[in-house]
């Protein structure tokens, strides 16, 4: 009998943020065919990462589970490959399973991909041209390199495993790209884009981190000024005011940015079409997102690791035409703890009871159950490292958001040992949609900071964290 198990796609990019996507509304850019995803199927307008960055939430999407239940809460811990993963039970369920591109979950017996009957994966963050890649292998794969651009590479590989596949039995194939993390190489096709053109600026590029804790103006990762040469592709501008430097080297990343996304929108168009010409599209879930937000000049700011809003929320769009109602779009809070879950669930293979979050399954389908998340717990682990921003917790409502930050490394591989006075910030996200104003101690909100924290010390119990010795 035939097998018929939908099919499972998941591409994930690297530092792709929603309002880099015209099915979102960017200002921007187009990206038309990651919109054909969004407009024939159904979009997630609250979708938010637990741990904004890179490695943290990687683990999250594959194991289910927050990270210091996977133990990957910064970039300096690389997943253990005995970890249990989708993949792995979809492998185990008769799937073929394959990941190609951008893994980032550390290199080596220990740490490269398992659960995956091919792979080829980039070393750590990999390169845009001509990049070198892992292929599976004895003693964690074997290192070659290719030639030619990285986004058309990781295409090519996943085409090429599609067409070679057994079309008797239902596949989850890891589409995983680098772009468009930094530093944003454009290839030769789309390097002239946006040549003379200004982009809009985002609300906030001027920011100047009045009325927030001190960790927003701590935080080393202001467009210009603190930008290696490479993120603009020249020198940056000492003579310039910073306000002035914000603003020339706006123009510079941000088009590097939107190019390398313009190579992902054309490529993911190509596996779009593949699937539509061989009559594959009917039965195949296919998934768009990546692993955080990132500050597109918001708040002056490129980068991500902060729980604010530009930086948290994470892309979702999902097609699957059997269950999902095209041009569909969905406000209810979901998680990156909610993916391995709802993949098995649309696999029809049962979720391990260690699986922290929930399928989203019910919610394709068009209703939100009675009970689902008014909340969400989030936690911010590598304190200091590479862009000076501070540890911190914090607790998204749909209307409010509470901060703290604990600033101290907490014995964290990769955090810098370095503490700070710890500070709080509330935001009314209905008053206050940009998170300028720090109402954490105005007497108006008092009641409802009770409550809040109340909520934020049941959430990480729920999800088994300690909370530290907090300061009122
Ligand atoms: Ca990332």
């Amino acid at each position: 009998m035939a097998d018929d198990r939908p099919n499972i796609l998941f591409i994930m990019t690297d530092d792709h943020a929603s309002h880099a996507m015209s099915c979102y509304g960017s200002r921007i850019n187009q990206t038309p065919n990651l919109d054909r995803i969004a407009n024939e199927g159904m979009r997630f307008d609250n979708c938010f990462c637990t741990n904004s960055i890179c490695t943290p939430s990687r683990a999250t999407i594959l194991a289910g589970t927050y990270n210091h239940i996977n133990g990957v809460t910064t970039l300096a811990t690389p997943m253990d490959n005995e970890t249990l993963t989708f993949p792995k039970i979809l492998q185990d369920a008769g799937y073929q399973t394959a990941v190609f591109g951008k893994w980032h979950l550390g290199t080596g017996p220990k740490h490269c991909p398992t659960g995956f009957d091919d792979w080829a994966v980039l070393p750590g963050q990999g390169f845009y041209h001509n990049p070198e890649f892992i292929f599976k292998g004895p003693h964690g794969g074997t290192r070659k390199s290719t030639q030619g651009y990285v986004t058309d590479i990781i295409t090519d590989m996943s085409l090429d495993w599609l067409k070679q596949r057994d079309p008797d039995k239902p596949f989850c194939l890891l589409y995983q790209h680098k772009a468009p993390h930094r530093p944003w190489f454009p290839d030769e096709k789309h390097e002239h884009l946006y040549l003379n053109e200004h982009i809009p600026e985002p609300e906030t590029l001027y920011d100047d981190y009045s009325n927030r804790a001190g960790a927003a103006a701590a935080a080393e990762m202001r467009v210009g000024t603190h930008m290696h040469p490479l993120d603009v592709k020249a020198e940056i501008p000492q003579h310039l005011s910073e306000n002035e430097r914000r603003k020339w080297a706006y123009q510079r990343y941000i088009k590097d940015y939107l190019r390398v996304i313009a190579s992902v929108d054309d490529n993911v168009g190509r596996v779009l079409d593949y699937l539509d010409e061989t009559g594959l599209s009917e039965n195949t879930i296919v998934v768009y997102t990546s692993d955080q937000g990132f500050f597109l000049g918001d708040h002056g700011w490129y980068d991500k690791r902060f729980i604010y809003e530009e930086s948290l929320r994470m892309p979702l769009i999902i097609r699957y035409p059997k269950e999902v109602q095209a041009g569909s779009v969905n406000k209810d809070m979901v998680l990156n703890t909610d993916f391995a879950p709802s993949f098995l669930d649309l696999a029809g293979a049962e979720i391990p009871e260690s699986f922290q979050g929930r399928s989203i399954r019910p919610l394709l389908q068009g209703g939100t159950p009675p009970d689902w998340r008014q909340s969400m717990y989030y936690r911010y682990w590598m304190h200091k490292a590479n862009h000076n921003v501070y540890a911190h917790y914090g607790l998204r409502t749909h209307r409010y958001k509470l901060i703290y930050y604990y600033s101290e490394a907490c014995d964290q591989p990769g955090a810098i040992d370095e503490s700070y006075e710890p500070e709080w910030e509330l935001f009314d996200l209905e008053e206050d949609p940009y998170e300028l104003n720090n109402v954490y101690h105005d007497p108006a909100y008092a009641r409802i900071i009770e409550e809040l924290k109340d909520e934020l010390h049941r959430r990480q119990a729920e999800v088994q964290d300690t909370p530290v010795e907090e300061k009122a």
